[in-house]
């Protein structure tokens, strides 16, 4: 059983979805979000781009490269790659190399891990000072070459899998596909856009996918910035009703992620979680207990305590998805269904997080935090974090009244 319970606990990993890059680079865009324009006058007139090309999978090292023709080799040549449907271009130096015959080649290693789907559109540009000339564009999908893929479609969903028959595909789709559908229509997304959904046999296969750092306990990851969910499933385990909770869970991630998208502020995660939770399991009796117990015993973590990521030992990460429900059932309780998605939709506007609970609840974050911990029969306990120090000592002749002071500068402590 806790086998079982283990897979179903599961993380949205924001803060690993990407780690590609590393030393040496840099986030590069204009106020537009676009690369500085190509003028191509100057040292780098006559300069010409080849077509760039991407090698590599998840197991073999991905390099960039192209090959230009110039008069003389620019002051650089970086590479600059985007994630599909994001604004932003990394930026990386290329090695520029010369052929021999008036062109060169340009080559740019990828650092760190990139998860398997990721898009990414990639070009080169040469530059030399204020000079800028820009390579045409190509777009490379890394994929996860460990297994032979087969898929399946429907509506906004695609099933990659490699073990199983078609049967169980089609079952993990409808699965998928009913999972959209409940997230979207609750919280009013009409336009869900495309999710890849790869199915692993195995554990092992799973974190090899996620890559470094993965959390234990981890049966299931989305990642909207990717649009791609990952999940173990083995054939046999198909129509057990946790395949329903983790990829209802997951998928709700995806829904959400699309009903709050902004490039201003996330929504609390306890929310994000809570959500997924209520959809795919609801506050069932198995985490109202947990949640009775905790607060019997003064260990709730407070509202303000999961907003960011959860913690680490299985049973406080466990404790925190069963509040994360527990206050999202609360909300529904005390200002209803339609007040819950009107605030989770607000989030869209790029708001506060006081903002949209004030205008959905009448409470700011804090006040609703207290109402829940109230509603759980108990009050807010005192931080265990840092405190200010103490003051230290003084000197004697210490100038602490400004008004009597003539001194150079100001008397605040
Ligand atoms: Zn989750």
């Amino acid at each position: 059983m806790r086998v079982v319970l283990a897979l179903v606990i599961v993380a949205l990993l924001l803060s690993t979805i990407l780690a590609v890059g590393g030393g040496g680079s840099r986030a590069a865009s204009s106020a537009s979000g676009q690369p500085p324009e190509a003028s191509g006058a100057g040292s780098l007139a006559g300069l010409v781009f080849g077509d760039p090309e991407a090698s590599g999978s998840l197991t073999q090292p991905v390099v960039f490269s192209t090959s230009f023709r110039a008069d003389a080799p620019p002051d650089r040549v970086e590479l600059l790659t985007r994630v599909d449907g994001t604004a932003t271009d990394e930026v990386r130096e290329a090695l520029v190399q010369p052929l021999g015959d008036g062109s060169w080649t340009a080559t740019v290693p990828s650092i760190g891990f990139t998860p398997p789907n990721t898009l990414q559109e990639f070009r080169f540009r040469a530059v030399d000072g204020d000079d800028v000339v820009l390579g045409p564009t190509e777009e490379f999908r890394l994929v996860d070459d460990r297994f032979e893929w087969r898929t399946l479609s429907e509506g906004p969903v695609t099933l990659h899998w490699y073990t199983g028959t078609e049967e169980f595909a089609q079952r993990a789709l409808r699965v998928g596909v009913d999972a959209i559908d409940q997230a979207a229509e609750m919280l009013g997304v009409t336009d869900v856009r495309p999710v890849d959904f790869f199915v692993y046999d195995t554990t092992e296969a799973l974190y090899g996918a996620m890559g470094p750092g993965t959390r234990e306990n981890v049966g299931g990851q989305a990642n909207p910035l990717i649009r791609t969910m990952v999940g173990v499933i083995r054939p046999s385990d198909v129509d057990s009703d946790w395949v329903d909770t983790l990829v209802t869970h997951e998928l709700t991630h995806m829904v959400f992620a699309d009903a709050t998208d902004n490039p201003y502020h996330q929504p609390p995660r306890w929310l994000n979680e809570g959500l997924a939770v209520h959809l795919s399991e609801g506050y069932d009796v198995g985490r109202r207990a947990q949640v009775a117990d905790a607060a019997a015993h003064g260990q709730l973590i407070p509202l303000s305590g999961i907003a960011g990521l959860f913690p680490t030992t299985y049973d406080r990460f466990s404790l925190a998805y069963a509040e994360s429900v527990s206050a999202v059932d609360h909300l529904i309780e005390t200002v209803g269904r339609d007040a819950l998605v009107r605030l989770i939709t607000s989030y869209r506007g790029g708001v506060t997080d006081d903002e949209t609970f004030l205008a959905a609840t009448g409470a700011d974050t804090q006040d609703f935090d207290d109402a829940w911990l109230v509603a759980q029969g108990v009050t807010r306990p005192e931080p265990y974090g840092p405190r200010p120090a103490p003051r230290g000592p003084e000197p004697s002749d210490w100038q602490s009244d400004p008004t009597s002071s003539t001194a150079v500068g100001d008397s605040r402590p």
